[in-house]
């Protein structure tokens, strides 16, 4: 890294810690930056500082928002009665894809992992079970992804709803194990949803 003027050093550095960019795309990604108009690349970093400072949790779902609550959530026209619980905001943009679901969703931020020291405190589970207090719910769908840690976080909520007796389904599996909800198309998640069933 020495090789570089030290602002370039610095702005590889701070690319190479995104996810899934090494030192090499950090440095051809570094590079085109400079090759940029001044006007595009401030347009770039002003769009990052944007998103930070203006994206924020719904206060009832726990989706990134940048109004609270979030335009799902304050849409009335949902299914207010249905709540699907997801591992994060992309799985939420995936199954709206779907056109399948009109109910709520529920933002976990994760899942339970003992291997990497994720409990259910640190997913938003405690905001799911407020939330199933204070709201009239029929059925909770787990969509969390087909994975061990996807799989165990569904048993542990669906535990938890039991003696609430809430109705809680868990969608099926049309899709692999060991997946990513995100990169399913369409098709597979919506049945996926068709064939869900009741833990
Ligand atoms: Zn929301």
């Amino acid at each position: 890294m020495e090789y570089y003027a030290l602002p370039i050093a610095n702005l590889i550095d701070e690319l190479s810690k995104l996810p899934g960019v090494g030192k090499k795309t950090a440095q051809r990604l570094a590079f085109y930056i400079l090759e940029m108009e001044n006007v595009e690349a401030e347009k770039l970093a002003h769009s990052i500082v944007s998103a930070k400072s203006k994206i924020k949790y719904c206060s009832v779902c726990c989706n990134l928002t940048d109004e609270d609550p979030c335009h799902l959530c304050r849409n009335t026209k949902r299914d207010s009665s249905t709540i699907c619980v997801v591992q994060g905001p992309k799985d939420v943009v995936a199954m709206e894809k779907t056109r399948e679901y009109n109910g709520m969703y529920h933002v976990l931020h994760g899942a339970i992992s003992p291997m990497d020291d994720i409990g259910p405190d640190d997913i938003r589970i405690k905001e799911l079970l407020k939330r199933l207090q204070n709201e009239e719910v029929e059925e909770v769908i787990l969509a969390t992804n087909p994975t061990v840690e996807g799989e165990a976080t569904a048993m542990y909520i669906s535990k938890l709803l039991k003696p609430m007796g809430i109705k809680t389904t868990r969608i099926a599996h049309g899709i692999p194990v060991g997946g990513d909800l995100e990169y399913y198309d369409e098709v597979t998640l919506s049945k996926a949803l068709e064939g869900r069933r009741e833990l």
